[in-house]
């Protein structure tokens, strides 16, 4: 296993713990298995050729960021339908399948930490709030 893990590519963060560069639409998480961190880079670092993740990373990380438009897209469309199942109000819904979006991105389609505490939130959720509240719906 080589040093650094690319783990996968999204918003949560928007800016780059190399350079500083800030607004940056999405970020690259790369772990660093013998240190144990996990930081976030702009596509521009993570895939600089002078940096020490060296380039055997550069074609995941591009195809990670090539593809991040369309994998949000999908994150999207499963949290809409999972919330609507629900039949709650518009405004708690949108923010609900907003937070939705970002935990079946992070748990689908990023991988070490970042997919492990995803996948325990959406865990959380169903149990505490969608089983719950489907069981309500069938009473009625
Ligand atoms: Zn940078």
């Amino acid at each position: 296993m080589s040093r650094y893990q690319f783990l996968g590519v999204n918003d949560d963060r928007n800016f780059c713990e190399c350079c500083g560069k800030q607004d940056l639409k999405r970020v690259v998480w790369i772990e660093d298995t013998e240190e144990g961190t996990i930081k976030h880079f702009g596509t521009t670092c993570a895939t600089n050729p002078g940096k020490a993740f060296g380039h055997k990373l550069n074609a995941s990380i591009r195809s990670a960021s090539a593809s991040y438009d369309r994998n949000i897209y999908s994150s999207k469309c499963w949290a809409y339908w999972e919330v609507k199942a629900l039949r709650i109000d518009a405004a708690a819904s949108e923010a609900m399948a907003s937070m939705l979006t970002t935990i079946y991105y992070n748990m689908t389609y990023m991988g070490g930490q970042v997919k492990d505490q995803a996948r325990m939130a959406y865990e959380t959720w169903m149990r505490d709030v969608y089983y719950p509240r489907k069981a309500e719906l069938a009473k009625c």
